[in-house]
């Protein structure tokens, strides 16, 4: 038995099947991709936007003014928008926590901004984003109990507000959002629990476990999950943030993660990472020089059906811009694929077989 689930989100911008896979956005593109590209050759359902780098530049005023993220980026689907609180706490310079918000310097030109519960939820009602997230508190790995229980208590706090202050702005609105709030803890099973328990109080639309892939060792966030996600309401949709690599993905999944994201599949493809059915392919090596069969002959994307591997081959060493375009295409079909399968598996009654079946496969990460 796994607790794999398959299940339906309606969003005001289309249902999304679930688990589910979402391609990040950051600054209202994936890199090298057309939403075109993204909704019709790919089949993607939901994409993430991040608020920290979209509050900077361009700004929730102009995309506003614009229609909105998905008129702005025309995207027609489901947009789900991170809070911010990550990039505040990995990217930009100097910060000041307060039980206010966040004050911090821009990584583009050192500006001072700050980030409180309430703001990000306004800049996320602005962009128009289907699902929004609470402003929380990202500790690094590893921090000490007693740094991580303040952390994951103020983040209790910002949850709170952010919830009270969506709800007054919900009602004025007449298109529907939801907002998850997002359980942390660090790397402690007991915070996660008591935050976890705290946050469900709200009774939210779905619920995020955050805090995860910041450097710890996988089995330690696969435990968390086990940690956090029995006290999580059955009835709403839960969100792994930022993980994970090909072959976790089903074992997120088996713990009852309906949603996940990663930068992963495009960036590791702009670096020559390519993600196949047979395991990595390092698409720089020589003895892919005069390969002419395609990267994956399992996979049905534009790249595999039409192009060789010493054409791929060909186009990173030169540098040139359709080498990102074809690995980006092949790299998150490979998500979106395995994503697929694994619905399909949990559909027909065979995701232990499946969780098998991939365990005893080769790695794709190296
Ligand atoms: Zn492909």
């Amino acid at each position: 038995m796994t607790r794999a689930r398959a299940g339906l989100l309606h969003t005001p911008h289309g249902i999304v099947e679930t688990p589910v896979f979402m391609p990040v956005g950051t600054q209202a593109t994936v890199k090298g991709l057309t939403p075109r590209d993204l909704a019709d050759e790919l089949g993607t359902q939901i994409l993430l936007a991040n608020t920290y780098h979209l509050y900077l530049r361009p700004g929730p005023d102009l995309i506003r003014a614009m229609g909105g993220l998905h008129r702005f980026m025309s995207w027609p689907r489901a947009i789900l928008t991170d809070s911010g609180g990550f990039q505040v706490f990995s990217l930009s310079g100097l910060r000041r926590i307060t039980d206010h918000g966040v004050v911090f310097q821009s990584h583009l030109n050192g500006d001072t901004h700050s980030f409180t519960p309430e703001s990000t939820v306004d800049a996320q009602l602005a962009f128009g984003s289907d699902i929004l997230m609470v402003l929380d508190e990202c500790p690094g790995y590893p921090v000490g109990h007693e740094f991580a229980r303040a952390a994951m208590e103020r983040t209790v706090r910002w949850a709170r507000a952010a919830c009270a202050h969506f709800e007054k702005q919900r009602r004025e609105l007449a298109t529907r959002h939801a907002l998850f709030p997002i359980v942390q803890g660090s790397m402690f099973a007991d915070l996660r629990r008591a935050c976890a328990t705290e946050l469900v109080d709200l009774d939210a639309d779905g619920y995020a476990i955050g805090g995860l892939s910041v450097g710890e060792p996988r089995p330690l966030s696969l435990e968390m999950v086990e940690a956090t996600e029995p006290l999580l309401p059955r009835g709403r949709p839960r969100y792994a943030m930022g993980v994970g690599m090909p072959d976790e993905l089903p074992e997120y999944v088996a713990r009852g993660v309906d949603m996940m994201d990663c930068v992963l599949p495009s960036r590791n493809a702009r670096n020559g990472c390519l993600f196949t059915s047979a395991g990595a392919v390092r698409i720089k090596q020589a003895r892919y020089k005069d390969d002419s069969g395609p990267l994956d002959p399992k996979c049905a994307c534009y790249t595999c059906t039409s192009f060789s591997r010493a054409y791929l081959r060909h186009l990173f060493q030169a540098g040139e811009m359709l080498y990102a375009v074809l690995a980006t295409l092949h790299n998150v079909r490979r998500y979106l694929d395995i994503m697929r399968g694994i619905r399909h598996a949990i559909l027909s009654g065979g995701y232990p077989e499946y969780l098998r079946a991939v365990r005893a496969a080769p790695v794709e990460n190296e």
